[in-house]
């Protein structure tokens, strides 16, 4: 029998956290018992069991536990399923256990993001099949990969005719080996000098294998509406699922228009064009100091100015990264400029001409408003990513469980589908993201009563705490609050 529970009555269940969770070796499958199973399709949470037997969810429900089953005691615990990052950049890791995601409960990544995926996808993906990763890995192809790979350094043009034929054909490569679609990173060079019609000639490709496009648009401030109508109308011409990458409204100007933007979303569904977006729960992008320049007139005193008044503060700029200087990393604008004795605008620019001598920097800032988070995460066609790495912003180690805190209004079974099945469903892949019999066993259990995150700006790498068991592929790959150096982890193409 399936008992109805919300979360707000879990409180009142005696929590006993079993101790002794470990998962007994020889035994032919893994039973987890009176669990709180939250489904990942939205539906409410009910108290039931799970049998996993092999790499599989094979049994949900009222189920008997038998001699062959390692017992898990889920009283009081959530299960889920696991998290899928659709925008993450932890492939940066060196290590294979890649803690600053399962940590978080992430059992999937998507990389390649921003424009910038491997050279090669096909011997990337052959790498991690050979040496697998803690968690499974999906990557797009770049176009900004693709178009440095065609155009070299000569980039500061848009591309001609036979260009553009040649990255089409290295496009149709990536497709073949396996990437989910194409991503672009438009605000970033190369890709900032190509224009809409490049774009879609790749994104045509790209359709015609049942991918689809992501993008880092070309503006999230000052030309963020432009943007919009750029991805919609490449979603459209090249009739391509689009996906807004970490959709944000970062100027000042924008902040509480979240409502009448989704809008517009809303009118291009109904007109046909498959539109998503995913977002992480942070009112700080990290990126580089040269991103809010969008003319890339670094030396231009008027545009300094405007990036710190509308689009940021000297004060809400945290410098994460400062090869030239490293005396001023972790300081934000304002401390450093009060250092050199100069005003705030005096020292970007001055820090953006070191860091073109001295390349090797990055920054944290502050551009938007809560109340336009909790409006774009609530829309039903969002889901979650981290835009997360090893190290630098704390989005990196915290944003799923930041999120599944946050009090955006939602349920916590509207949130864990936004983090799953939701997130599958964005990126085009089926057989995760759900509790299903016949899934990939790929689940979270957590204590829903405590599991936060606790990576800070001035300490980015803290681990997420409450979280009991992270397993990829009916492996424990996290419990106890560490790796345990096991790696199920699959890559996931097309
Ligand atoms: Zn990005």
């Amino acid at each position: 029998m399936r008992i109805l529970l919300s979360i707000g009555q879990i409180s009142l269940v005696v929590i006993i956290l079993s101790h002794c969770t470990r998962v007994e070796q020889g035994k032919k499958s893994i039973f987890i018992q009176n669990v709180t199973i939250i489904d990942g399709t939205g539906s409410d949470g009910y108290i039931g069991s799970v049998r996993i037997t092999g790499d599989l969810i094979s049994g949900i429900g009222d189920l008997e536990v038998t001699h062959s089953d390692s017992l898990i005691e889920g009283t009081g615990m959530v299960l889920s399923p696991g998290f899928i990052d659709t925008h993450s950049h932890h492939d940066w890791d060196t290590d294979r256990t890649v803690d600053a995601a399962i940590s978080q409960g992430i059992t999937t990544i998507i990389v390649g993001q921003d424009g910038g995926s491997r050279a090669s996808l096909i011997q990337y993906f052959d790498s991690l099949i050979t040496y697998p990763l803690a968690l499974n890995l999906g990557s797009y192809v770049g176009h900004n990969t693709v178009r440095r790979a065609v155009l070299g350094d000569d980039f500061k043009r848009e591309a001609t005719n036979d260009e553009i034929d040649a990255m089409k054909r290295l496009v149709d490569v990536g497709m073949q080996d396996g990437a989910l679609g194409l991503a672009t990173g438009l605000e970033y060079d190369p890709g900032i000098y190509s224009n809409t019609e490049e774009v879609i000639e790749l994104a045509k490709v790209v359709a015609l294998h049942g991918g689809r496009y992501i993008s880092h648009m070309r503006s999230e401030d000052i030309h963020l509406e432009q943007s919009i109508d750029e991805i919609l109308r490449i979603g459209m011409e090249a009739n391509i699922p689009v996906q807004i990458s970490h959709f944000k409204l970062a100027r000042r100007g924008l902040w509480g228009q979240a409502a009448h933007i989704l809008e517009r979303l809303n009118s291009a569904r109904a007109a046909g064009i498959n539109v998503t977006a995913d977002i992480y729960p942070y009112q700080y992008w990290q990126s580089t100091m040269t991103v809010l320049f969008p003319k890339r007139d670094f030396e231009n005193r008027k545009s300094a100015e405007y990036a710190l008044t509308e689009l940021t503060s000297p004060e809400g700029m945290i410098i994460s990264r400062f090869d030239a200087k490293p005396e001023y990393q972790n300081l934000t604008l304002a401390e450093v400029a009060e250092l050199r004795n100069e005003d705030a605008v005096t020292t970007y620019l001055t820090l953006i001409r070191m860091s073109l001598e001295t390349p090797g920097e990055s920054i944290i800032a502050k551009s938007m408003d809560l109340g336009d988070i909790k409006t774009l995460t609530s829309w039903p066609y969002a889901n979650i990513c981290s835009d997360g790495a090893p190290s630098g912003h704390p989005r990196g180690w915290g944003a799923f469980p930041r999120y599944l805190n946050m009090k955006t209004g939602e349920s916590v079974e509207v949130k864990i589908h936004k983090m799953t099945a939701q997130a599958a469903e964005n990126i085009g892949l089926d057989s995760i993201g759900i509790i299903k019999q016949g899934y990939y066993a790929d689940l979270v259990l957590f204590d829903p009563e405590n599991f936060i995150d606790n990576a800070t700006f001035k300490e980015g790498q803290l681990r997420a705490t409450g979280l009991q068991m992270v397993l990829v592929s009916g492996v424990v790959v996290y419990e106890n609050n560490s790796p345990t150096m096991k790696y199920p982890g699959r890559v996931l193409k097309r």
